[in-house]
């Protein structure tokens, strides 16, 4: 891969990391907000709300891990290799997927 592209998907990989960030950021602050005005809120109801809250966090966690991954390959210098077949990932699934860490042919055989 060329260095236009590696820094292309490096800076993209960074803005897409900060988003993240700020958005855990704002989910916790909320979530500060909603216990201090508990004694308004329905208890079941604050409960499902904390619930979703923590699950789109964890998902969010799962994405930064691969992110970061991602990053640090591109430091590496190994980034767009598929990290079990070792072949190229193609542009395209990396324009897609860009903290991806495996080919498209890797990642039907994982998920199949
Ligand atoms: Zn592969």
């Amino acid at each position: 891969m060329n260095k236009k592209d590696l820094k292309r998907f490096k800076t993209a990989l960074e803005q897409k990391r900060d988003a993240i960030i700020a958005t855990a950021k704002k989910a916790h602050w909320d979530n500060m907000e909603d216990t201090r005005h508990g004694d308004f809120v329905d208890q079941a109801s604050d409960d499902n709300e904390v619930h979703v809250n923590l699950r789109l966090l964890q998902i969010d966690a799962k994405l930064l891990r691969a992110i970061e991954a991602a990053i640090e390959r591109i430091e590496n210098g190994n980034y767009g290799i598929c990290t079990i077949c070792e072949e190229e990932i193609s542009l395209a699934r990396l324009n897609a997927v860009p903290w991806t860490s495996v080919c498209i042919s890797c990642k039907e055989k994982k998920t199949a």
